[in-house]
């Protein structure tokens, strides 16, 4: 886990959003190799084993195929920019390696192919690159701080996974899911095709303070 992410992520028990306190064993080139992470508010304690932060038990899924065009495809759905953090949802992990290559943007990986988590485990390259973290065990709500993505691509889309992902995302943040799931609140949808649909969030601020006038 490359340190730098560390402080976006979130204790994801229900109670008011907590930074994870960080005590490693072992670093290597700004990552986190073995570590616990702790909640200051509830005291849970998350383990980094390998690189990778254990939140619960493996969720496995189906790995995408790794080629330059559903690569570019995945980096202009997400409108990939450089220095921006995206999350990818299992799957979509697959991709991670040649997103990179396009754009220089910091990568979540959330619960990715067996595959991809192993390569990260092993310590070659892409596991120990700044900017890219894998999480796995991630339950339905994610353990990140709110508005810190520019992008999220979902792959196990369960409504109250779309719904909070919609959280995590900056305003004007993109999310992308699978076509047959429906659009949570919170985002505009901008297209769509047979496999996926493409959202932006939509600023929330304006909402809010009609309806504080219209209360006063
Ligand atoms: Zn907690």
């Amino acid at each position: 886990m490359f340190v730098e992410l560390i402080d976006r992520l979130r204790c994801p028990h229900a109670h008011a959003d907590t930074w994870l306190v960080a005590a490693a064993t072992r670093t290597a080139h700004r990552h986190l190799i073995e570590a616990t992470l702790g909640c200051p508010e509830c005291g849970a304690e998350f383990e980094i084993r390998d690189g990778e932060v254990w939140f619960g038990a493996r969720v496995e899924c189906v790995a995408m195929p790794a080629t330059e065009l559903t690569a570019m495809r995945a980096a202009a759905l997400l409108k990939l920019e450089e220095r921006g953090l995206y999350l990818l949802d299992g799957g979509w992990g697959s991709l991670a390696g040649a997103l990179r290559e396009i754009v220089d943007a910091d990568v979540i990986l959330a619960d990715p192919p067996s595959a991809v988590a192993s390569e990260s485990a092993s310590g070659s390259a892409p596991a120990l690159s700044a900017g890219q973290g894998t999480l796995l065990g991630i339950g339905n709500r994610w353990p990140i701080a709110s508005a810190s993505l520019h992008g999220l691509a979902l792959d196990r889309a369960t409504p109250e996974r779309t719904a909070d992902a919609v959280r995590l995302l900056r305003a004007g943040g993109r999310l992308v899911a699978p076509a047959r799931v429906a659009l949570p609140a919170g985002v505009r949808e901008l297209a769509r095709d047979d496999r996926h649909w493409v959202a932006e969030t939509v600023g929330n601020v304006v909402g809010l303070r009609r309806a504080k006038w219209r209360a006063e």
